[in-house]
């Protein structure tokens, strides 16, 4: 039997990166059994010999930092320091999944109150069995390590399906793992297309799936996954605005904001896509943008345009914002695929496809709002909600603007900063999706609660759930919640 197969290329080459198979609804469904027995012994194996060989595993990517910071560059153009940073960061969220599990997930009494004075009560997190992970091209490392490795420290196996553009180093991070837990296959990946994901999640043995990509195909995934009554966290990118109030430090500010929107070729789900400046900067802060942004070049600060399609989304972006608002930086001839150059347009409506949808490339939008109150109002008027960031010198008013942005994640005087902070959760709201990956957040949702209640001693005269409760038992519970409920507290 042939078994078909497919190639990853590198994106600014066109060269084979390597080849991998283009695995079915069998072949997975072998991998999803796998890891069901795999799960069983994983989750016996406790809290602390989970976590001993999690940091085992943590110093294996590390000793293998250059090799995968290869592959990545490989696989999806980005400079090697960039492939470099994003692995640094998924150890250190895998070091402090693999640290906080027991604390977060494990055994614990809590209070009964006073109407269960006699009972003994318990929760802890179990696992839910396997875990599908369908991850993205993008930050091939970082993002799906955000929910594999939180998975697996709540004592999960994990079949993981890594983006068809980036299946090599998705293999290369399963292999690994096998170095540190070389007894059962407790994380696998599986190769292939669409259906390979689609296969993973219809099936019923899958506890949780993770995804990360497009809006329109987490609602495919989760349709499938209503089959089974499978839960899901979506992780689905997000079109992140920057504000920039009156006392920010704008040459700080110009420099993160180009760093956020331009780094990675603008694909990064909380890059920045949307700037809103109040007016009393505008002139200051545009002057320190557009010195900077002429000395980015694609090709040299950051890679290609990672999937070849997104190419044609970017250019339709550019070609209508730059009919209706006025260039900063660039313009229609910067899209060379595969490459595209900075685009900095101002004054684009805010109901044109630059300002509403996901562009995924290295282009902003930038308005000029009367306040701060009006940029909130603008930032928050899109469907996506996944990351922001306010640059202000006004500590208080930043705080307020952040708390108020319709997101799951906002910075303050920096950019993205949020995702290197592990014991931060990280998701969105409306079309970003939902659920959380990392911090304490982000393990329990790849575990169930469990809740157990023990009763102590009998209480004298209060049997409330027996049949042979009489009046007198009720009238002393009517007394004790009338004591304990019945007065107006202050
Ligand atoms: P998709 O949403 O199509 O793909 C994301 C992942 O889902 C990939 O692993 C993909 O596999 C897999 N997949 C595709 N179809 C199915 C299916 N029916 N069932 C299960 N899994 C499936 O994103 P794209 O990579 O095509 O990118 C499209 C857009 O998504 C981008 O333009 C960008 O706007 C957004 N995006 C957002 C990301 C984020 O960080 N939130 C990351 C990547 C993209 P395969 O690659 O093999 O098709």
């Amino acid at each position: 039997m042939t078994t078909l197969t497919f190639d990853s290329l590198n994106p600014a080459t066109g060269e084979v990166v390597g080849t991998h198979p283009r695995q079915g609804p069998d072949a997975v469904h072998a991998a999803v059994g796998r890891a069901a027995e795999a799960a069983a012994w994983w989750a016996g194996l406790g809290h602390a010999a989970r976590r001993q060989r999690l940091l085992d595993y943590k110093a294996v990517l590390t000793r293998h930092l250059r090799e995968l910071s290869g592959l990545v560059h490989e696989e999806t153009g980005k400079p090697v320091g960039d492939a470099t940073l994003e692995i640094v960061l998924a150890i250190t969220h895998l070091d402090w999944a693999a640290r906080n599990a027991r604390k977060v997930l494990g055994r614990r009494r809590v209070s009964t109150g006073m109407i269960g004075l006699n009972l003994a009560a318990t929760l802890e997190y179990l696992p839910l069995g396997v875990v599908g992970v369908i991850g993205p091209w993008n930050y091939p490392v970082f993002t799906p390590m955000g929910s594999i490795a939180y998975a697996l420290a709540a004592g999960n196996a994990v079949v993981f399906k890594p983006s068809e553009l980036t299946p090599g180093i998705g293999v290369r991070l399963a292999e690994l793992f096998a170095e540190s837990v070389p007894e059962h296959p407790v994380f696998q990946a599986v190769t292939g297309l669409g259906e390979t994901g689609a296969a993973l999640a219809a099936d019923p043995r899958v506890g949780k799936v993770a995804f990360t990509g497009s809006t329109a195909t987490a609602k495919r995934v989760m349709a499938a996954c209503a089959e089974n009554l499978t839960p899901i966290v979506a992780e689905c990118g997000g079109k992140d605005a920057f504000i920039v109030d009156a006392d920010a430090d704008l040459a700080r500010a110009a420099d993160a904001c180009l760093w956020g929107a331009m780094s990675n070729a603008g694909q990064t789900c909380v890059g920045v896509e949307r700037v809103y400046v109040v007016d009393a900067v505008y002139e200051g802060f545009m002057r320190e943008l557009s010195d900077r942004a002429t000395k980015v070049r694609a090709a040299e600060d950051y890679g290609p345009i990672t999937m070849p399609g997104q190419v044609d989304i970017i250019r339709r972006h550019i070609d209508d914002a730059t009919k209706s608002g006025k260039i900063v930086t660039g313009g229609p001839d910067s899209v060379r695929a595969p490459y595209v150059e900075p685009v900095i347009v101002e004054d684009v409506p805010e109901d044109s496809p630059a300002v509403r949808e996901e562009t995924f490339g290295p282009t902003i939008t930038v308005r000029r709002t009367r306040d701060a109150q009006e940029a909130l109002e603008l930032a928050n008027a899109s469907a996506y909600g996944l990351g922001g960031t306010v640059f202000s010198g006004n500590a208080r008013r930043a705080m307020e603007l952040a708390r108020r942005m319709r997101t799951g994640m906002t910075a303050i005087n920096s950019v993205i900063s949020f995702a290197g902070v592990p014991a931060l959760p990280f998701g969105g709201v409306g079309d970003s999706g939902f659920g959380r990956i990392h911090g304490a957040d982000g393990l329990r949702e790849f575990a169930r609660p469990k809740a157990i209640s023990r009763q102590r001693f009998a209480m004298p005269g209060m049997n409330l759930t027996s049949f042979t409760r009489g009046p007198s038992e009720l009238e002393r519970l009517i007394r004790l919640v009338t004591f304990l409920h019945g007065r107006r507290k202050r």
